[in-house]
C-alpha cells in the first residue's frame, strides 16, 4: 500500500492533501453582483448559506482579466508571469505572427491538479469549452473533458467514456447556458461515481455576456448553479468557488457599445503598418462579444515610438492606464516576452478594438457587455466552510482558491 504525501509543493507554494473532496469552481464572468443579486431574489440558497456559515471574501483576479490567463493562475496557483499564458494570442516577433496560446507547449509551469494526481490523488477536470481542455488537463492523470465535446471522449485522451449517458444530457450548443449546466451536472455525477479527491470546474460566460446581475436570465443561470452546488455540499465536499474575471456593460445610453478602435487611431496618427494593435481576448468563439475587451497591447517599432505613442493614447478619452512592456510586467505579474511594448487597459464602460473593419458587431444580439480590465477584477472567493489562518490584510487572489481549500478551509 502505498502512502500519501503530507503536503504537495507546487510553484513554490505548498498544499496540504486533502482530508474530505475538494471542488473549486470557476464561474465564468461572476461580477460578484450577479450572486448578491441572485441571493437577494432568493433563488440561491445554497449560495447565501456558503456566504452566510462558510466564507464570503472577494478576491482580485489577473489583468488582463480573460478567461485563459485566470484559469491558468487557478490551476497553478500562480500568476501568468510564472505560467505564461497570458492571453488567446500574442505577437511571435521571430515568426513574424500572430500566435494563438491554446497549446499546452505554451505553459511554463505544471498544475496543482496535475501534481496531486502523479502523488496518487483521484483528480477531474469538466470545462465548458473545449480550448481550456487541453491546458487545464496537460500533464494530469485523471478525468478530464468538456462539455462542449462530451461525446467525443475517449478512456485514452479523458480518462473516462460515456459521459452524455452518466450525465443525462445532450451535448449543448457552444453558445448556451446549458453548456455550462453541463459542467455542473457532471461534476455532481462524477462525485456520486468516481468521488474525486480533487475536482475543478470551469464554466463558460455566455449568459454573463449577454444578462446582467439581477435580470432573469441571470438569476435563472444562479439559480440552476445552486442546485448543482447543494447537491455537491450535500456529498460532502469542500467547494470553493472563484471567478475568472468579473463583467461590464460597455455601452452607452443608446446601446451602441463604446469602442476605441486603437488601430485606426495609430494609423491615422502615424501611418499604416507602423504599429501593430493584438486583443489578447480574440479566440475562436467571438459572436458574444465581437472580440472586443478592455485590454489590448501594441507592438511598436521601436523604443523612441513607444514612448511617444503612450502619452498620446494616455490622452484618450476612456482609457484608464498605459504601460510600458516592463511596467506592465511588474505591475500584472505579465511574461514580459509574450505582451507587446505598450499595454492599454481602458475604463469601465470602455473597449479596445483594432480597427473598425476588423470587428464583426453582427451576431451581438444584446447591447455589449465585456471584460479585460482593471474594472473587471474583483471577483468572489466564497467557501462552503468556513476558513482559518488567513492574514488579515492579505491580498486575496482567485489563484488562492486551492490555498484556501486545502489550507484553509475547516475540514
Ligand atoms: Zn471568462
Amino acid at each position: 500500500m502505498t502512502t500519501t504525501p503530507q503536503t504537495i509543493e507546487v510553484n513554490s507554494r505548498r498544499y496540504r492533501w486533502m482530508q474530505r473532496p475538494v471542488v473549486v469552481v470557476c464561474v465564468d464572468g461572476c461580477e460578484p453582483a450577479y450572486l448578491d443579486a441572485a441571493i437577494a431574489a432568493g433563488v440561491a440558497p445554497c449560495l447565501a448559506r456558503m456566504r452566510a456559515e462558510g466564507t464570503d471574501l472577494l478576491a482580485d483576479c489577473v489583468v488582463p482579466s480573460f478567461t485563459n490567463p485566470n484559469n491558468l493562475s487557478i490551476v497553478t496557483g500562480a500568476p501568468p508571469a510564472v505560467h505564461g499564458i497570458c492571453g488567446n494570442y500574442f505577437f511571435d516577433r521571430e515568426l513574424g505572427e500572430e500566435v494563438m496560446m491554446n497549446d499546452p507547449k505554451y505553459l511554463r509551469a505544471g498544475t496543482v491538479l496535475a501534481a496531486f494526481a502523479d502523488a496518487g490523488a483521484k483528480v477531474a477536470v469538466v470545462t465548458a469549452k473545449d480550448k481550456l481542455r487541453k491546458l487545464l488537463g496537460n500533464h494530469m492523470k485523471g478525468i478530464c473533458f468538456s462539455s462542449e465535446k462530451a461525446d467525443q471522449v475517449t478512456q485514452e485522451e479523458n480518462g473516462i467514456t460515456g459521459v452524455l449517458d452518466m450525465v443525462g444530457m445532450p451535448v449543448p450548443s457552444v453558445y448556451s447556458a446549458e453548456l455550462s449546466e453541463f459542467v455542473f451536472a457532471a461534476g455532481v455525477r462524477l462525485m456520486e461515481r468516481h468521488r474525486p479527491d480533487l475536482m475543478y470546474l470551469s464554466t463558460t460566460d455566455y449568459v454573463q455576456h449577454k444578462a446582467a446581475p439581477g435580470s432573469p436570465a441571470a438569476n435563472a443561470f444562479y439559480a440552476m448553479m445552486d442546485k448543482y452546488l447543494a447537491q455537491l455540499d450535500r456529498l460532502g465536499a469542500i467547494i470553493v468557488l472563484t471567478a475568472d474575471h468579473g463583467m461590464n456593460d460597455k455601452h452607452g445610453a443608446d446601446g451602441a457599445p463604446k469602442v476605441i478602435y486603437l488601430q485606426d487611431q495609430l494609423d491615422a496618427w502615424y501611418g499604416p503598418e507602423r504599429a501593430r494593435v493584438i486583443l489578447p481576448i480574440t479566440d475562436p468563439y467571438v459572436v458574444h462579444h465581437g472580440a472586443l475587451g478592455s485590454y489590448a497591447t501594441v507592438y511598436a517599432p521601436d523604443e523612441a515610438a513607444a514612448a511617444e505613442w503612450i502619452e498620446r493614447i494616455r490622452a484618450l478619452p476612456g482609457v484608464e492606464l498605459v504601460l510600458t512592456r516592463a511596467e506592465a510586467a511588474a505591475r500584472f505579474e505579465l511574461p514580459p516576452d509574450r505582451i507587446g511594448d505598450i499595454v492599454v487597459v481602458s475604463e469601465q464602460s470602455t473597449v479596445l478594438g483594432t480597427s473598425a473593419s476588423r470587428h464583426d458587431l453582427s451576431g451581438l444580439d444584446a447591447p455589449l457587455r465585456s471584460h479585460g480590465g482593471i474594472s473587471e477584477q474583483r471577483v468572489p472567493l466564497i467557501c462552503n466552510r468556513p476558513v482559518s489562518g488567513i492574514a488579515s490584510g492579505r491580498r486575496l487572489r482567485n489563484f488562492d482558491a486551492l490555498d484556501l481549500a486545502l489550507n484553509h478551509a475547516a475540514a
